[in-house]
């Protein structure tokens, strides 16, 4: 990308991308759609299975193929979990109405898709991301999923294709899109956004989430305007993106590549770009179409959705935690802040409620984080007992164990449920107690007195090499028992002892 002249800076209050051609520097500007499959058991107007994987065409009835004289019928499930969604995205849950919108590829048979225009279930909410930045949330819509087209031949794409396929097992997937608010400046926000949403869509069963499966399709519209402009410049949506790196990649390229069209004195044409993993670049798609080419109307099939506020109030009442209040919620009982690393991965992980547990009976909060952060990162570490991840940070703060012994006997700890101190004693982990490592350190200087003379009178850096010696010497006699910390510790008790200080 360095062909394009433009270098990025990331510091503060936001990612900048400066022009090195004319020095001017240009902010970002980044709105995300995101289409989520919902884990219903069928589709959402008729009663095929709603399952990713099975043999192309086997999923399909005349509501789905849309047949003449078929109707549609509301799933329930899926108004609920659209419902789910919105609530937990602090979401006013309106009612709606459903609108037919029109248009003519073979992966829709009907050629319109039902979906809702002007009148969507949820509106005006917002996400909050890690940093605890909030991101507004415009509105988020049910609508129906449409079949998948496969363009055989060169490039994959329906122009110079050979022939195509079409699979109509996804045709009416109940999904919901979620409209954010051009509140994103910077790839990462973007990728947090994601990581978020998609933590937030599992955490309440709302979707599998799975990028790779496409049960949640990401699409990017992305602009650049003079940093410090509250104007919106011309945008572009991108598509196509598989993965949450493709995503940041995507944004960086193409907002560079904007500034260089702004920049050559030409204009950003508002249009679908697509995503390039291999070679690391946008291309143009078809320009976008306006909301007229769609001729939205009324579905006439269905009534309008009000869900009751006894719906809503018991759509409330049954949310779990979400990842935000998680976080605040061991950050508070490990006094830290909640924007704290070690707490947003605890979390991630699903290790929160491990880590609260652990804290409540009495180890220590920031060897407790340390762990989850650094050790933890295994399957079968939420099933650990509070109380044992208590017990090993104990011992590790009273000098039983040290760092490395204590991660040896996690590990053993996650694959056995077995107490620490059981498992310490067993490997050879017994404390050694201070006065046994002292009079270890004593005999070693003994027996090695001119690197001891070295060691207390040598400059820095030889004394830095000598301890380095005389650790291993009595790492090599205690077979790594010996804390390496305290070895040091004696080592300088021992020198200032030497230099009558
Ligand atoms: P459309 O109806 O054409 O899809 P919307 O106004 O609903 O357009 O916006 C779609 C998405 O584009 C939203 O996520 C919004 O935040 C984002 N967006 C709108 N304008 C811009 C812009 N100038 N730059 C970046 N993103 C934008
Ligand atoms: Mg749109
Ligand atoms: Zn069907």
């Amino acid at each position: 990308m360095s062909d394009l002249g433009l270098a990025t800076s990331t510091v503060a209050p936001s990612f900048v991308i400066t022009s090195e051609r004319t020095g001017r520097v240009w902010e970002l500007v980044i709105g995300l759609e995101v289409h989520c499959e919902l884990a219903t058991a069928t589709k959402l107007f008729c009663a095929c299975p709603n399952r990713f994987g099975d043999e192309p065409n086997t999923n399909v009835c005349p509501v789905c193929l849309g047949l003449p004289g078929s109707l549609p019928v509301l799933n329930e499930r899926a108004v609920e979990l659209a419902m789910r969604i919105g609530r937990a995205l602090h979401c006013k849950v309106r009612p709606s109405v459903f609108a037919r919108k029109n248009y003519f590829y073979p992966d829709m048979p009907k050629d319109y898709q039902i979906s809702q225009y002007d009148q969507p279930t949820n509106v005006d909410g917002y996400l909050e991301l890690p940093s605890g930045a909030r991101v507004g949330i415009v509105r988020a819509h049910i609508e129906e999923d449409t079949g998948k087209n496969t363009h055989a031949g060169q490039g994959g794409r329906i122009h110079g294709a050979d022939y195509s396929l079409v699979d109509y097992n996804r045709a009416g997937v109940p999904l919901v899109e979620i409209v954010s608010a051009p509140d994103l400046h910077s790839p990462d926000d973007a990728k947090a956004y994601v990581s978020e949403l998609r933590a937030i869509l599992v955490a309440i069963g709302a979707s599998d989430a799975k990028m790779e499966e496409g049960s949640l399709r990401v699409d990017a519209n992305v602009s650049v305007r003079p940093a410090g402009s509250d104007e919106l410049g011309t945008r572009c949506e991108i598509k196509n993106l598989n993965s949450i790196r493709s995503l940041g990649r995507a944004i960086e390229y193409e907002a560079r590549r904007q500034v260089e069209v702004i920049e050559s004195g030409e204009r950003v044409r508002q249009e679908t770009r697509h995503w390039d993993e291999e070679a690391g670049r946008t291309r143009s798609g078809r320009s976008k179409e306006e909301a007229e080419d769609y001729r939205y109307f009324q579905e006439p099939d269905l009534v309008p959705l009000e869900p009751s506020a006894g719906w809503i109030s018991a759509i409330d009442e049954n949310l779990p935690l979400l990842p935000a209040e998680r976080r605040a919620r061991l950050a508070e009982r490990a006094g830290v802040e909640p924007t704290h690393s070690s707490v947003a991965i605890a979390v991630e992980r699903g290790l929160d409620a491990l880590a609260i547990g652990a804290i409540d009976a009495g180890g220590d909060a920031s060897r407790v984080l340390t762990h989850v952060e650094h050790n933890l990162a295994v399957g079968g570490a939420e099933d650990l007992d509070p109380a044992l991840l208590a017990e090993l940070v104990t011992m590790e703060l009273e000098g039983k164990l040290t760092a490395t012994q204590a991660k040896t006997v996690l590990a053993a700890m996650v694959d056995s449920g077995r107490h620490p101190a059981e498992i310490a004693r067993e490997r050879g982990f017994e404390a050694m107690d201070t006065g046994e490592l002292e009079a270890l350190v004593d005999e070693i200087i003994g027996a090695n007195p001119t690197e001891w003379d070295d060691f207390v009178n040598g400059d820095e850096k030889r004394r830095g090499k000598l301890s380095g010696f005389f650790t291993g010497q009595i790492m090599k006699a205690t077979k790594g028992k010996a804390d390496g910390k305290a070895v040091n510790a004696i080592l300088n008790k021992r020198r200032a002892q030497a230099l009558g200080q």
